[in-house]
């Protein structure tokens, strides 16, 4: 099974994406946590990267696209897998089709999670990542045990800097010109499913495998 997670950053699509792969047993592949841990271990690539993202630019295609075709090459994607935060532009999703048809493949489904602008601003001013291993929580909407302490690894909790409310008016302008034209790409292909991101997480989660085992 091989979906892609559209939607607006902060639409919750990380969280479902990380749900749909336990589930199913395939990898997550999240290009924004690629970066990040790139940053973290200070590679070639981390450094080309981290300007476009404190700015909540996108990445240019040419560094995002080959790692992906690569990623999705590995022997754990066999059986499918979950795309989150890619492809974010026209020419990533034509370069991603491009490599899975030489290969006779093609993406199952592209669920888009749909939250209004005004949720979303409201929603990531509350998100905090996790400085040891970039672990995301909410400070409603999905807590830590212990306030400001990972549950995953006890590493401390920031609010990161392309979630300060600036830079995610940005990144939603970025979005609304460069991603959302995806919608109506996969629309046309007859891939799009669309759940509504407003609700609780379980909700979504449950709207996501309705769609899954239709
Ligand atoms: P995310 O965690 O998916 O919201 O990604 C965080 C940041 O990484 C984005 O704001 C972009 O700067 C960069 N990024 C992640 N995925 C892509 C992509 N497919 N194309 C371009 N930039 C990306």
């Amino acid at each position: 099974m091989k979906i892609i997670m559209l939607g607006a950053p902060g639409a919750g699509k990380g969280t479902q994406a990380k749900k749909i792969a336990e589930k199913y047993g395939i990898p997550h592949i999240s290009t924004g946590d690629i970066f990040r841990a790139n940053i973290k271990n200070g590679t070639k690539l981390g450094n080309k990267v981290k300007t476009y993202m404190d700015q909540g630019l996108l990445v240019p295609d040419e560094l995002v696209c080959d790692l992906v075709v690569d990623r999705i090459q590995q022997a754990d994607c066999a059986k499918g897998y979950i795309l989150d935060g890619f492809p974010r532009t026209i020419p990533q999703a034509e370069s991603l089709d491009a490599a899975l048809k030489a290969a006779g493949e093609s993406v199952d489904y592209a669920i888009d999670v749909n939250v209004p602008d005004e949720n979303i601003v409201k929603r990531m001013g509350g998100r905090r990542a996790c400085v040891g291993c970039g672990a995301t929580y909410h400070l409603v909407y999905a807590p830590t045990k212990k306030e400001g302490i990972c549950d995953a690894c006890g590493g401390e909790l920031i609010l990161r800097d392309d979630d300060k409310p600036e830079t995610v008016q940005k990144r939603l302008d970025v979005y609304h010109e460069q991603t959302q034209p995806l919608i109506d790409y996969y629309d046309k292909k007859g891939i799009l499913k669309t759940v509504d991101g407003s609700m609780s997480m379980e909700d979504v989660f449950a709207a996501i495998l309705g769609i899954l085992e239709a």
